[in-house]
């Protein structure tokens, strides 16, 4: 005899289902409210339009990579003839992201699907395709501190589960970076804190420089959610920046936005949008 087992749970499945229904609605309901300014249609008017035209296409974006690749040739070099053979061996620390991989083409993807804000779920898709270039200089500059014989390691926040390191070091050898091994790349996938690694290299090596895009990159604590603060705490340290610290552009994403919005990928919403424009109007010419 049949006997359907399902049955007794008919009820319960039938409340679940109209409960997923309602909070499916009222999500629904909710994001309509906030979400009525985002780009839609043929996406004409999106956010990050301006900025990823610039990085896409300004001459003057890659410009700025090869200068700040050029000052980091020269403080290697200088650091090479000051080194003394019983001196701590010489190391770059870099980042990933935007300082020596270039995302255009993710943002790329997220205008063409009417995207304003960072999307997770399409970076997490995007990482594994392997399709991520090089910034301009990358290469010639890696290849040349490589042979020099100064050692390079890598420091990155990223993560797309237990994959995260894998895809990296994909993302390295695609592009023939040296050092694409366990030994010379960090990746964190549990914070975005790199000080305690920088500090680990540190104790072996003499870090001649620090690349990144990110203050983040360079110093701990820049890491605050103040605009301002974060300024002040960059211009105290003004004299390390083409010294020190190499700093590439990014006008996209990074702990600046984290300053303005509170996170460092913010939600898209209209509450964000207009957080933006605050901040895009925080200096207003007023006739
Ligand atoms: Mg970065």
């Amino acid at each position: 005899m049949f006997v359907n087992t399902q049955k007794p749970r008919r009820p319960l499945t039938a409340l679940i289902a109209a409960l997923c229904l309602s909070l499916s609605t009222t999500a629904f309901a909710e994001e309509a409210l906030t979400n009525k300014q985002g780009p839609t249609g043929d996406g004409l008017s999106n956010n990050l339009m301006v900025a990823a035209a610039w990085k896409q296409t300004a001459a003057e974006n890659k410009a700025l990579y090869h200068q700040a690749f050029n000052i980091a040739k020269e403080r290697v070099d200088a650091a090479l003839k000051k080194h003394k053979k019983k001196d701590k061996p010489l190391a770059i620390i870099s980042d990933l992201d935007e300082t020596l991989f270039d995302a255009s083409a993710y943002w790329g993807n997220l205008i063409q699907n009417n995207k304003d804000f960072f999307d997770d779920a399409v970076w997490d898709k995007w990482v594994p395709s392997n399709t991520i270039a090089a910034t301009a200089g990358a290469q010639d500059f890696l290849n040349d501190v490589k042979n020099k014989g100064v050692e390079i390691f890598y420091v990155s926040s990223r993560d797309q589960g237990e994959k995260t390191f894998e895809y990296a070091i994909a993302n390295m050898k695609a592009l023939g970076f040296p050092n694409a091994d366990a030994e010379h790349v960090t990746i964190l996938r549990d914070s975005s804190n790199k000080e305690p690694s920088q500090k680990n290299i540190a104790e072996k090596y003499d870090v001649v420089v620090y690349l990144g895009d990110n203050l983040n990159d360079f110093q701990r604590k820049y890491y605050t959610k103040n605009v301002d603060q974060r300024t002040q705490l960059m211009e105290e340290d003004k004299e390390m920046f083409g010294r020190k610290f190499i700093v590439m552009p990014n006008p996209l994403d990074g702990h600046w936005m984290r300053a303005i919005f509170g996170e460092s990928e913010p939600p898209a919403n209209d509450k964000n949008r207009e957080i933006l424009k605050k901040a895009a109007t925080q200096s207003t010419w007023q006739p």
